[in-house]
């Protein structure tokens, strides 16, 4: 309720219609006033919630009013509409993946009337990416990463559940697969060239994040003149570019909300907590999905082609829960193996102004394993934070080794537990082969090597040994439990299903081998590539 002091010549009537107020309302309210016509001057006259507060007394009339809107920052649409639809293709799942085939599409396709459908499982938590919020750094991001993401059983890999997927949290890191690894993929090395560089113009794929930074710049020198020539500023996907012309480049680190900013040149329906659960198909050819509501209420999607983009876990989760079992999906579970250590940097030996430690030493053909160099301290990227003066400085070492894809390590649905939806859970089975455990020991010796050529000693702190082996999954690169290729595959070269047209693949669970690098930027690659493929069976139609 809202109280108004009346002015001179004022009573209940004036009031009721300078306020636009039912007169009956206000008699209701205001029980102590006799009549609608008493002047009340100095009363205090109680006022419904709703009330104008200004009265226009000028003779300049009134702007109109500003509707009452139920908006979020991105537009949404209802399971219940999305049921009335038949979508030329429907998307499940908004990370890297899913993110990818929507912008492809929309960017190829423009207002040509095909309608493009995406159900994302998680709801909205942030709409960029967290390295882009003021208030993060390196260590409250991966706090905050741990308090919001959901692990699978017996695995450490914590999930996003949310608009934009593990996006929201990743580091950008966005090295290209060795040339070596994608010989073994049913993919020419030109083909995945020609990907590569649509995927990262679109990211805004960049060396130059640490241009001009003494500290990136003094140890690359060491180590490419002490036998790691392939040394290189770390590859980021950051838009360096000034705000200007009213675009604005603020939210430089990229994320999948990116991709969905860049689809809404076109229209498409986007529903968030609705997830996935089954793929309906019709004489091996995809005819929709169910979907569930946060109530468990089914709906049924209309599609003639589904993309699944839930993820390494999600996808092969959609897939066994809907009866859909090729010999692979599921299996050849891979990650990289990760070795984590810290050094001291002498600070007198740099010049005053340091900038940012990002140093990327690719994996080679006989190196199976690479390294990234970040630093000093947790300043590799901040905003506000200021670094105190100190004759010690730390950098981080991460070392990712490759892993063997291999039949055995593999998600299966849980026979005995079930989720809210009474959906199975998944089971995660996964062991480093002997193969691996020797890359691991190598990728430790090569470590001691860097830390020597760039003078940076390793150094143990509290119970935190030198070097120490993450669990398995801690680095959230899975791939290869619905792998691209040849027999034993999960799918096709385009990422097709086999035996089912047009259900398709597009997220990290596709990539064939694990290699070296960071995933995604290959994830990216590869769903333009299959979205390109869609595309083209349109128009052979
Ligand atoms: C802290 C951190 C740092 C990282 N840094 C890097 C890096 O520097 N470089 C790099 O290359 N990679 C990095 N990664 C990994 C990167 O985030 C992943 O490779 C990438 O996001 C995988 O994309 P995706 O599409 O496979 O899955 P996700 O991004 O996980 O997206 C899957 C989406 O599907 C949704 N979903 C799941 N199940 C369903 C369902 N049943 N129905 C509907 N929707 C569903 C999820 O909610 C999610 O939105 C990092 C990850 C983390 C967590």
């Amino acid at each position: 309720m809202r109280i108004y002091i009346a002015n001179f010549g004022d009573s209940l009537r004036t009031i009721s219609v300078a306020h636009d107020i039912c007169l009956e309302e206000l008699i209701k309210l205001n029980p102590d006033v006799l009549s609608a016509d008493q002047d009340i001057a100095g009363i205090q006259v109680k006022l419904p919630n709703h009330t104008r507060i200004y009265i226009n007394k000028t003779k300049i009339p009134t702007c109109p009013e500003i509707p009452v809107y139920r908006e979020q920052w991105v537009p949404l649409t209802s399971l219940e509409q999305m049921e009335q639809t038949e979508y030329d293709v429907l998307i499940v799942g908004t990370g890297a993946g899913g993110g990818a085939v929507l912008w492809r599409l929309s960017e190829q396709w423009g207002n040509n009337g095909k309608r493009i459908g995406v159900v994302e499982a998680g709801d909205l938590l942030l709409p960029t990416n967290a390295q882009n919020i003021a208030t993060l750094d390196p260590e409250r991001l991966l706090k905050y990463y741990f308090s919001v993401g959901k692990s699978p059983l017996q695995y450490p890999s914590p999930k996003i559940y949310a608009l934009g997927g593990r996006t929201l949290f990743w580091w950008t890191v966005s090295p290209r697969m060795h040339v070596s690894e994608i010989a073994g993929w049913p993919i020419t090395v030109k083909e995945m060239e020609f990907y590569y560089k649509i995927a990262e113009r679109v990211m805004n794929v960049t060396q130059s994040f640490t241009k001009g930074s003494s500290i990136t710049q003094t140890l690359l020198h060491r180590l490419q003149g002490n036998g790691f020539p392939e040394s290189m500023d770390e590859p980021l996907a950051v838009d360096l570019e000034p705000t200007k012309f009213g675009v604005v480049n603020s939210n430089a680190f990229f994320s999948s909300i990116t991709f969905i900013a860049k689809a809404m040149n076109r229209p498409f329906d986007l529903a968030v907590k609705a997830r996935g659960v089954q793929v309906l198909t019709e004489k091996e050819k995809v005819v929709g999905l169910k979907v569930m509501s946060p109530e468990k209420k089914p709906y049924f999607l209309k599609a003639k082609n589904v993309v699944l983009s839930a993820s390494t876990f999600g996808t092969p989760h959609i897939l066994l829960n809907s009866g859909i079992q090729g010999r692979a999906i599921g299996h050849y579970l891979s990650n990289h193996s990760r070795l984590s250590a810290t050094g001291k940097l002498i600070r007198s030996e740099f010049p005053e102004i340091l900038g940012p430690l990002r140093i990327l030493i690719p994996g080679t053909e006989n190196r199976p394993y690479q390294f990234q160099i970040l630093g000093p301290g947790n300043y590799e990227w901040v905003q506000f934070k200021e670094e105190p003066l100190s004759p010690e400085l730390e950098v981080k070492f991460l070392c990712t080794g490759r892993v063997e894809s291999r039949f055995e390590n593999k998600v299966t649905l849980d026979p005995l537990r079930q989720d809210e939806y009474g959906i199975p859970e998944i089971q995660v089975h996964f062991n480093y082969s002997t193969r691996d455990e020797i890359v691991i020991q190598q990728m430790a010796e090569t470590l001691k090597q860097i830390s020597s050529v760039m003078r940076v000693p390793l150094i143990s702190r509290g119970d935190r040994p030198a070097i120490c082996l993450m669990p398995p999954g801690l680095e959230a690169h899975e791939t290869g439990t619905c792998r691209m290729g040849d027999d034993p595959s999960a799918t096709n070269r385009y990422g097709q299903i086999h035996g089912i047209k047009g259900l398709f693949v597009a997220d990290n669970s596709v990539i064939p081998t694990s290699g070296t690098p960071n995933p995604t930027l290959t994830t990216v690659a590869l769903a333009i590539r299959t979205s390109d493929y869609i595309i083209d069976q349109f128009k052979n139609c």
